[in-house]
């Protein structure tokens, strides 16, 4: 290839995709049923429609069809901050000497900072569709919440948004983001739901949980006529929606010739990951290509590399389905960390299954060293990233300085999945050396083991 590459690779709006992806129809073996939590029987269509809306359950249940329309109306959304820019950090390679070609696929050139707007619209267009009031759902560090709010006041619907408290206090700007668009924010636990009241009494003063905010939006979803819940990430109908960054990303690199050795992603609670990597992760399971897939998680939280492989409730409040994945236990709490979107306990069947099968690799990484890579990186390439996306450029610089050491040129792509503007406590903390590097030990994670509930 003489061409040089561009600084930022865009598609045109003809070489936009027209379906998502959905990984499973490639995948041997399919992610685990949801189980209803009483019966422990796999979860039929009709039970799960009471808690979200009707397309979005056909999405959730489909593993055999591999491409997916996605309605016009959502591309045309998709249109206002769509495509995303694949990145070339041509800056990023020269400061760290590498040989590595470094690129990343900007999430964040949106009002909400992040990729979540990409199932939110989805999620609110089906909600719509099938003629909904509105949608309930929880935010814990508030990027799901405003990707919501922002897709609800595009298309006129209600969205009640449980906030986990202790981000409702501390970062007060989110929660007026989302006022702005419509949404109404309840901090949670409180004492609107029953679950809330039961949580508040035996724990008083709780600063909540996101497993919490998840209990009580659906107890109101399923309480209110003409409401359903909706969620940010771990479902397998979000890893589809997803499926846009990857395909896009794709298109980028197929339109230069381009093959990437090593694709890297954060994972909280898999849905960035899963997207970014579908279409790779496709070739890879029919054997047409081979790519490394590393996913990044914080050390405080460390599902994939630490957890179990086992059903596991996806709520404190145990209303939800089961859902088989890497898990740390339901009421699993983490050390304060600053990446509040990599604090999910559990991670996407979808998956987990494939880390389970080999297909991909997970690592974990101390906060003090991942805002020394955000930092690195806002200094060169000028983006000011996510404490979450910042997991994943730790990880591509670590990548890229072993190449230097062994001179290869391998080719880097990692997801860079949102801003950090609303994060600036954290960067003070860093800045101020009181960031907490806590790594929970053994005998603590063998502690919450202990309350996954028994599936035979
Ligand atoms: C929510 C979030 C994540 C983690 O969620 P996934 O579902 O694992 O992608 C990562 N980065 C940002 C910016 C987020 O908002």
């Amino acid at each position: 290839m003489t061409e040089k590459i561009p600084y930022k690779i865009y598609l045109e709006e003809d070489e936009m995709p027209k379906s998502w992806y959905n990984m499973r129809a490639d995948m041997v073996n399919k992610p685990a049923p949801l189980l209803n939590p009483a019966t422990k029987k796999p979860m039929s269509a009709e039970e799960l429609e009471a808690v979200f809306c009707s397309e979005l359950v056909q999405q959730e249940l489909d593993n055999e069809n591999a491409y997916i329309e996605i309605p016009q109306e959502i591309r045309d959304f998709y249109k206002m901050y769509r495509p995303s820019p694949l990145v070339r950090a041509y800056c990023l390679e020269k400061k760290l000497d590498t040989p590595a070609k470094i690129y990343y696929k900007f999430e964040g050139n949106n009002t909400s900072g992040s990729h979540k707007l990409n199932s939110a619209i989805a999620q609110a267009y089906y909600a719509k569709k099938q003629g909904l009031k509105g949608v309930t759902t929880e935010t814990g560090a508030g990027q799901w919440g405003t990707a919501l709010s922002m897709a609800c006041a595009y298309l006129e619907l209600d969205c009640k948004v449980y906030m986990v408290k202790v981000s409702y206090e501390q970062k007060p700007f989110r929660r007026e983001v989302m006022r702005v668009y419509g949404a109404s924010v309840t901090p949670s636990p409180s004492e609107t739901t029953q679950v809330g009241r039961k949580i508040l009494a035996a724990h008083p003063g709780t600063t909540g949980s996101l497993g919490c905010a998840i209990s009580e939006a659906v107890e109101v979803a399923v309480g209110t006529p003409g409401y359903r819940y909706v969620l940010g990430s771990v479902l397998n109908q979000v890893m589809l929606h997803q499926s846009v960054i990857g395909l896009e990303t794709k298109a980028a690199l197929d339109k230069y010739g381009i093959k990437p050795d090593i694709i890297i992603g954060c994972a909280g609670g898999g849905s960035n990951l899963g997207g970014l990597i579908a279409p790779f992760m496709g070739e890879k399971i029919r054997g047409e290509a081979d790519y490394r897939i590393i996913a990044v998680e914080p050390a405080s939280c460390p599902s994939f590399t630490r957890g179990v492989f086992a059903y596991d409730f996806c709520d404190t409040g145990m209303v939800c389905p089961l859902a088989k994945m890497y898990t740390l236990g339901s009421d699993f709490i983490p050390a304060a960390n600053h990446a509040g979107g990599l604090r999910y306990h559990g991670m996407s069947p979808v998956l987990s299954q494939l880390y389970h099968d080999g297909y991909m690799e997970a690592t974990s990484v101390t906060q003090t060293r991942v805002f020394e890579a955000a930092e690195q990186f806002a200094r060169v390439e000028g983006i000011l990233p996510a404490p979450e996306s910042s997991h994943a450029i730790r990880v591509a610089i670590d990548e890229a300085l072993k190449c230097k050491e062994t001179g290869e040129e391998k080719t880097i792509v990692f997801g860079l999945t949102g801003t950090g503007y609303f994060d600036m406590v954290a960067y003070e903390k860093f800045h101020d050396g009181n960031m907490d590097d806590y790594i929970p030990t053994d005998e603590e994670l063998a502690k919450f083991r202990l309350n996954l509930p028994k599936v035979d």
